[in-house]
């Protein structure tokens, strides 16, 4: 069934679990994640995000995503993840998302705000949810790399001033986590994340979860995280189920496209067991 994040994240941070949000840029991706879904009666959160979309066009994901969660046994959020324009996150709500997030994370503290809370009133009017960012969660490697993450830290009092302000349903943080792939494991800063938890009240969100390890994860979703999420580790496991298919002497797409599935099965399986989310739909 299809649904917004507000219930999904709320019971999971009453429940002290975690939701994966997976990015589903083809239909295999797409089919891995809801079909786990269903076969381990977890709730998940389904989407892309704007970098993302040279993959495939908005209007396209829209088409496969949206019917495929609202036909699903398992409540399921369709979320456009890092919109970065206006007029791309009204796409989004035209083409029936649940969920957006406005990244405005790179403009300055009342800007972010001001334009969040715009995006909160539009959205909440047409019963959908609405993720902010505050400080700013930057890339492993590339021009999104920052000099010294720790200064784009979340500040729990501005976290505070931003959730009352704007009303959002969910907010990313930047607790020392990253995009892409980690080159050394990263310390994430755990008491940072209980505090703005606490004070904040809401569920948080920890984006560059591929990669942390068990027990990252396990204290990060007792502190107060809700959702988390993946897309490095489930991209790669579809190159690897390609380059298994290969060896196993697959010619074609059509042979190849179960190994994909399996591949990236086992990785959805994986997360949803560690943050805790079987069972819970
Ligand atoms: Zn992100």
């Amino acid at each position: 069934m299809l649904v917004n994040m507000k219930e999904m994240l709320n019971k999971a941070k009453n429940g002290h679990y975690g939701v994966s949000f997976f990015n589903a840029v083809n239909m295999e991706m797409a089919r891995s994640i809801i079909e786990t879904a269903e076969e381990l009666k977890a709730p998940v959160i389904v989407g892309t995000a704007e970098v993302l979309l040279p993959a495939m066009n908005l209007d396209d994901v829209a088409k496969y995503l949206i019917p495929m969660a609202k036909e699903a046994s398992v409540p399921i959020a369709v979320h456009y993840d890092h919109g970065l324009t206006f007029e791309k996150c009204m796409e989004a709500l035209r083409l029936g998302f649940t969920s957006i997030m406005y990244d405005c994370s790179t403009l300055g503290y009342e800007d972010n705000l001001e334009k969040v809370a715009e995006m909160v009133r539009i959205c909440h009017g047409m019963n959908v949810t609405v993720e902010g960012e505050l400080g700013h969660v930057g890339d492993n490697a590339g021009s999104g790399k920052l000099e010294n993450p720790s200064d784009y830290y979340t500040d729990p009092d501005m976290a505070v001033d931003f959730v009352n302000r704007t009303e959002i349903d969910a907010l990313a943080v930047a607790v020392g986590n990253a995009h892409g792939d980690y080159a050394f494991p990263p310390k994430l800063d755990f008491d940072r994340i209980d505090i703005i938890s606490q004070r904040t009240g809401i569920p948080l969100v920890l984006h560059g979860g591929s990669g942390l390890s068990d027990t990252d994860f396990e204290t990060a979703v007792k502190l107060g995280i809700s959702k988390i999420n993946i897309f490095t580790d489930i991209d790669k496991a579809g190159k690897r189920g390609i380059e298994k298919g290969l060896q196993a002497g697959a010619k074609t797409m059509m042979e190849l496209m179960p190994y994909e599935i399996e591949e990236m099965k086992a990785v959805v399986k994986e997360k949803m067991r560690l943050f805790g989310s079987i069972g819970k739909a």
